[in-house]
């Protein structure tokens, strides 16, 4: 911004010198987006974002206090943490000959991909409706995004994808498995038909693994072309931003070239390395999770008018009557009762009328169903 524009011109003219600029330096495409929205829930009880409802158990916060209180803040993070990965990989079963790549999120992870990948004219494919960060990351650096209808029940549509992989060549082909926002795992068989056609990488995103209870981390050595992407976000510690990516060192070496060198920071490090040796308090709270979801579902099913998808992940998608209308009705009745679901229907003409709803706590939940009874009569 230059001197003249308006700086000494008080407060009202220095605003639109501000505008001005921004106008001028920025990209278009930047200017015409918002922010991502996270929803105020102050107070609410927060079934929107995919959060384990369970915090540690005292014992174990405090031990990991002192742990923390330990770390160096003074000195940068490590910049290769060697003893973390490995004990990573021993725990997550990595197959030999694979590596490891650590992220602030996963969300961090999808950009480095998809910005190694951004040649002119690079595709970015994925089934759709499926998380919204890969179109958003892929246009935002450029590349043609290409979503390819998911079938009527949430399956892959094979021929399809084949056809769109022919036609567009995808640099990187995303599967969500379990597909956000639909919860369900694509056909094994579907799957492997696309690492075997695909062009370029497939990158299966494991985010709700602890759910799921299936993955494709052992078929690395088998499909080359295979990265599995995963996070400690839907596990329990969506506060701490650790992605990590599975995949030949190759690969992984050319998106290393592009994480920032401290992406993740000395606490986060530090907090992964301590719970690495207590697991099994993730896995016993994945297994409550587990059974809420099926109970969650059965009473849901026993509500009239509702349609309730299967779910291999940690929410339940469902969809209500009367469309746009119906959703949004159905969502500010749950608001008003204290409750944040996500209301996806105007996300793609599949979710018409679909709420995506979080498995909490049993209280939670039955917060939840009880306000879903009482919207429906
Ligand atoms: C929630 C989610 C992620 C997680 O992102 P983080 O940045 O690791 O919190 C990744 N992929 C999918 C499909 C998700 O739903």
């Amino acid at each position: 911004m230059t001197r003249s524009g308006g700086v000494g011109g008080g407060p009202g003219a220095n605003r639109d010198a501000i505008r001005d600029a921004i106008r001028n330096s920025f990209r278009e495409d930047v200017r015409a987006l918002h922010a991502y929205a996270v929803a105020p829930a102050e107070g609410l009880v927060k079934l929107d974002l995919m959060e384990n409802p369970y915090v540690l158990p005292p014992d174990l916060a405090r031990a990991l206090g002192e742990r923390l209180g330990q770390v160096a803040l003074n000195r940068y993070p490590p910049g290769e943490p060697a003893s973390f990965k490995q004990r990573l990989a021993e725990r997550i079963g990595l197959p030999a000959g694979q590596s490891l790549l650590l992220g602030n999120g996963s969300d961090e992870i999808i950009h480095l991909m998809i910005h190694a990948c951004a040649r002119p004219g690079a595709t970015v494919l994925s089934p759709w409706p499926s998380f919204s960060m890969y179109r958003m990351t892929a246009e935002l650096d450029r590349c043609r995004f290409v979503g390819v209808d998911l079938r009527d029940d949430f399956g892959l549509d094979l021929p399809a994808m084949l056809a769109a992989m022919r036609e567009h060549r995808p640099a990187l082909v995303f599967l969500s498995y379990p597909n956000n926002p639909t919860g369900n795992c694509f056909d094994d068989e579907a799957v492997r038909a696309i690492l075997e056609h695909a062009p370029g990488l497939v990158v299966l995103d494991e985010a709700y693994l602890p759910f799921a209870g299936r993955s494709w981390i052992g078929e690395l050595p088998r499909y080359p072309n295979l990265l599995v992407l995963r996070t400690f976000s839907k596990l329990g510690l969506a506060g701490l931003r650790l992605g990590y990516l599975c995949g030949a060192p190759e690969w992984l070496g050319e998106f290393d070239k592009l994480r920032p060198p401290f992406n993740v920071d000395s606490l986060t490090l530090a907090a992964a390395d301590f719970l690495l040796d207590h697991l099994d308090v993730f896995d016993a709270q994945a297994a409550t999770i587990r059974a809420e979801r099926a109970r969650m579902i059965t009473a849901l099913r026993a509500i009239d008018g509702l349609q309730v998808f299967d779910s291999a992940a940690n929410f339940v998608l469902l969809r209500v009557p009367d469309g746009d209308r119906g959703a949004g009705d159905r969502f500010a009745h749950l608001l008003r009762q204290g409750i944040l679901v996500k209301n996806m229907t105007a996300f793609h003409p599949m979710l018409r009328g679909c709420l995506r709803v979080t498995v909490g706590t049993a209280e939670e939940n039955a917060a939840f169903l009880d306000a879903m009874k009482q919207s429906v009569e």
